[in-house]
């Protein structure tokens, strides 16, 4: 049994706002030690369950967020993002997905840091509906045969992922700051809320013959409505189909929408021909910033123990 444990960070236990997300600031430096806890335990609770294998998939950003040193060592680790095999890179094997630390779609009233895969969108429609990461993410997985059974992240956002993975156990995050500053009692609330990711990692698991591989029936109609007509008019170098600030594309399955989509926001045009010597180069970049050159943490008023 190949576990793959994907990692967001916005539904870490720990993290009450969106600098604790912006790679790159001291808030961020504490983010990762919150996210990194919250992976080590849904690892643990993988291996609980029965696993033999561990992947840990960080993709936040330009995905090197946990700190690797601190990862369970019985896990393997892959962070940024690819071309080929998939844009997870080689995830073949892996028999259910477990994804940590979530958030809501965009355009999800009173969410904290609601977006769908980039924040340039106030709105991703699928077939007219808005859609959330778990449905994009999940129908691509999905379609490469692989089921997601695990979310944990903000009540709202649990949900919206719900709707599509119904068999999805899951885990309910609190964001709100008082939570993660209340001394003794934050504490209390953190050893509990990540007792219960290690349970509820076990439990998927053990469940694995009731997830299901998202997949929705083409053919697939995507309207990406930005923030502004001006940001729409700047991201579409592939003359989609533009109506004021929403730019549509059409597709046969989730891969090649997906596809689109990533083309949409991350591969300009120009760039297309040299997208994986890019791909490769960012990582590399990353990869060495974020592990040698990181900033102190600077956790403010969290309550630590
Ligand atoms: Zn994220």
């Amino acid at each position: 049994m190949y576990a793959g444990v994907f990692a967001d960070i916005e539904g870490s236990f720990g993290i009450w706002r969106m600098r604790q997300c912006r790679m790159g600031t001291r808030e961020w430096q504490y983010g990762r030690s919150c996210l990194t806890e919250d992976v080590n335990q849904v690892v643990r609770g993988c291996f609980d369950g029965g696993a033999t294998r561990v992947l840990v998939k960080d993709t936040h950003e330009v995905g090197f967020n946990c700190l690797v040193k601190e990862l369970d060592p019985r896990a393997e680790y892959l962070g940024g993002h690819y071309v080929k095999p998939s844009l997870y890179g080689d995830v073949t094997g892996i028999d259910l997905v477990l994804y940590v630390a979530i958030h809501a779609a965009s355009g999800t009233p009173e969410a904290f840091f609601p977006h769908t895969h980039y924040g340039v969108f106030s709105q991703l429609r699928l077939n007219g509906s808005p859609v959330s990461e778990m449905d994009i993410y999940g129908g691509y997985l999905g379609e490469l045969g692989i089921p997601i059974g695990f979310v944990s992240g903000e009540d709202v956002a649990v949900e919206q992922a719900l709707r599509t993975l119904p068999w999805a156990k899951s885990v309910v995050v609190e964001k709100d700051k008082d939570t993660y500053t209340s001394g003794e009692k934050s504490l209390q609330y953190l050893e509990e809320g990540r007792a219960r990711l290690r349970a509820t990692a076990a439990d998927a698991v053990r469940s694995v013959s009731e997830m299901r591989p998202l997949l929705f029936k083409g053919p697939l109609r995507f309207e990406a409505e930005f923030r502004t007509e001006e940001l729409a008019r700047k991201y579409n170098t592939w003359d989609f189909p533009r109506d004021g600030a929403t730019v549509s594309w059409e597709a046969g399955d989730m891969v090649e929408g997906f596809d689109k989509l990533n083309r949409l926001v991350f591969i300009p045009r120009w760039s297309y021909p040299v997208r994986r010597p890019m791909a490769f180069a960012m990582r590399s970049y990353y990869r060495i910033k974020n592990t040698y050159f990181a900033p102190e943490a600077d956790p403010e008023e969290a309550s630590l123990p």
